[in-house]
């Protein structure tokens, strides 16, 4: 099977281009981020202590991931209940940036995101695609941006959604996350040797798309 894989910071954009790219492909997309949300909620509903590693062990023995495609669109199950409209909010954005960060964690769903790109030809978006789910992967990508771009986009998203929204707050979770995702032990955020890296802080959408586009190779 053939597979895009794409990592970067938290607010670059990432969804949005990996969709439009497996759309111009006629592919699935899997948002391995809402894979370590769905975990965060189950922490959430059981108000577990995130910091204490052997509650969150023993919450993982309880559940169960998993991810279906329907009309093109990702559906994230915890339990076999869809919790996908559950996954966007700051408190699960920072729950899921600290309990990704345990080996356990990330143990319990690299299967999962593994089978499902060995089903079908997928673009996989994360943090540790190109340099541990998919490392075999012939389409390897980071996409970067500023952190203030990164809030800035992310502040105009959640106004026009008709949330409440503070551009410094955002921006110190952007930054914090950042952290947490390039200085953990387990998997963290890197920039491998073989991926090609786009700096979209300045680049409309369709230009990276169209970027990356340029360079997948399907065969
Ligand atoms: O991409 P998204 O912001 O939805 O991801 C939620 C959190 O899950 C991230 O902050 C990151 O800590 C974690 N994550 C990860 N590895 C991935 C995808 C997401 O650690 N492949």
């Amino acid at each position: 099977m053939l597979s895009v894989a794409i990592d970067g910071p938290a607010g670059v954009g990432k969804s949005t281009v990996s969709k439009l790219v497996a759309k111009k492909l006629g592919w699935h997309c899997l948002d391995t981020g809402a894979l370590y949300r769905a975990i965060a909620v189950a922490c959430q509903r059981a108000k577990i202590d995130i910091n204490n590693i052997d509650e969150v062990k023993a919450l993982l023995k309880t559940i169960e991931i998993d991810v279906k495609f329907k009309d093109g669109l990702q559906h994230t199950y915890l339990n076999g209940e869809d919790v996908t409209k559950y996954l966007r909010t700051e408190e699960i954005d920072m729950l899921a940036s600290v309990t990704s960060a345990y080996k356990e964690v990330r143990d319990s769903i690299i299967d999962l995101q593994r089978n499902l790109a060995k089903k079908e030809n997928l673009v996989v978006e994360g943090r540790d695609i190109t340099s541990n789910v998919l490392k075999d992967s012939k389409n390897k990508f980071y996409l970067d941006a500023s952190p203030e771009e990164r809030a800035n986009r992310r502040y105009k998203e959640r106004l026009a959604r008709g949330e409440e929204v503070d551009y410094q707050d955002i921006l110190e979770d952007l930054i914090q996350r950042d952290k947490n995702d390039m200085t953990r032990k387990i998997a963290p955020l890197v920039c491998t040797s073989d991926s090609i890296r786009i700096d979209t802080t300045k680049l409309t959408i369709d230009q990276v798309v169209d970027k990356m586009l340029e360079n997948i190779k399907l065969n």
